[in-house]
């Protein structure tokens, strides 16, 4: 028998490693040298077999102090390695590691499964969401065939139980390994773990028993709903598999910007310019709401930037008839395009003292010359 190789040697490591450094070290080269990895090579086995010596030795603190003192001797004439003794857990965690090698659970898809849920975003206008509304919305879904109920055979045929995994779904191999046989299970590839397979399929559906189809449904659109919420409908998603319960439909709405309203949460809000002598010697106004139009008095002396609130002509709160307010803005327009005669009658109205009483003009200047006062 050749000579053995010193076992810090073998892992790549440092006499004095760590622990974790150690492992660390082992489960790249564990990795590398898997007889998985490298079918057939022998050498790479007989590799694999020293690394795991090594480690069993080096993982184990008494092994290790025994090892450091004694050297290979230290083991001799004891049943040592012939078969390992991996009580230190390695064995878990390096199949772990080996990208699911020796332990791939076979997935079980035989019980009924809920159907996806569909996620669709619905624009709308304005008064929509003021006032509610019934809207079609076009959607293309999974659903089950018709002509086949969704079995996937051919109307009057049955499927076969699956031959390769004798309708279990599943398929038990062993496999070997350094460390003994191992009995593994996986799902059967024929069948897809169904256990049946389809021997004469649906035309129609092709045997999936399922088909894409655009379909319209109505949507009751609440009153008062808001930009970015969704309406969810139960069952209105892609059907269940086996039995299962569908999935759901939800719908984000987008509310279409109004030319005049802006919304803020239930309340509406809207500018409406007015001109300068409307503003100082108040005045009847026309103003819009979501109801239509309606009067309003602006008081004399009402400066541009004002906002008027107007109680209850808001946009109504979800399931609930309360209504949110309306606030109007009122910007003062100064006129551009004069005429002689109008400038002419601006000059006398400054001139006989109508930009006095100007109380915010007045505490700003007064401000002004405290700043600037020597
Ligand atoms: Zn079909
Ligand atoms: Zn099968």
């Amino acid at each position: 028998m050749a000579e053995k190789r010193d076992y810090y040697e073998v892992l790549g490591v440092d006499r004095n490693a760590a622990e974790a450094d150690i492992k660390k070290a082992y489960r790249r080269l564990a990795k590398q040298y898997h007889p998985d990895v490298n079918k057939g090579d022998a050498d790479a086995e007989a590799k694999f077999k020293e690394i795991s010596e090594a480690y069993s030795v080096l993982s184990d603190s008494e092994k290790r102090a025994q090892y450091d003192r004694y050297g290979h001797s230290a083991f001799d004439g004891t049943s040592g390695f012939s078969g390992f003794d991996f009580g230190f857990g390695g064995l878990d965690d390096l199949f772990e590691s080996f990208m699911g090698f020796g332990r791939s659970r076979a997935s079980r898809r035989t019980g009924p499964q809920r159907g996806n849920d569909l996620q669709y975003s619905m624009e709308i206008e304005f008064m929509e969401a003021a006032f509610g509304a019934t809207k079609e919305l076009n959607l293309t879904r999974v659903q089950n065939c018709n002509v086949c109920g969704g079995s996937g055979s051919k109307p009057g045929t049955q499927p076969e139980s699956c031959k390769r995994c004798n309708g279990t779904g599943q398929i038990r191999y062993s496999q070997s390994t350094p460390f003994g046989q191992f009995v593994n299970v996986r799902t059967c590839d024929l069948c897809g773990g169904e256990g049946k397979v389809i021997t004469h399929p649906c035309e129609r559906c092709n045997g999936k028993g399922r088909v894409t189809k655009s379909s319209k449904i109505s949507i009751e659109i609440p009153a008062g709903i808001d930009d970015g919420q969704t309406i969810s409908l139960r069952g209105e998603g892609e059907p269940g598999l086996r039995g299962g319960p569908p999935g759901d439909l939800f719908v984000t709405i987008h509310i279409k910007p109004h030319p005049i309203f802006k919304r803020e949460g239930y309340d509406v809000v809207c500018d409406i310019p007015i001109s300068f002598a409307q503003a100082a010697l108040g005045a009847e106004i026309e103003i819009p709401t979501i109801d239509g139009k309606m009067n309003y008095t602006i008081p004399e002396g009402t400066q541009t930037g004002t906002v008027f609130k107007i109680r209850g002509k808001g946009i109504k709160h979800l399931r609930s008839s309360i209504r949110g307010d309306q606030y109007i803005r009122v910007n003062v327009e100064v006129p551009v395009k004069l005429s002689q005669k109008q400038k002419e009658l601006l000059r006398q109205f400054a001139e006989i003292g109508g930009d006095e009483g100007l109380e915010q003009k007045k505490g700003f200047f007064n401000k002004m010359r405290d700043i600037f006062r020597e």
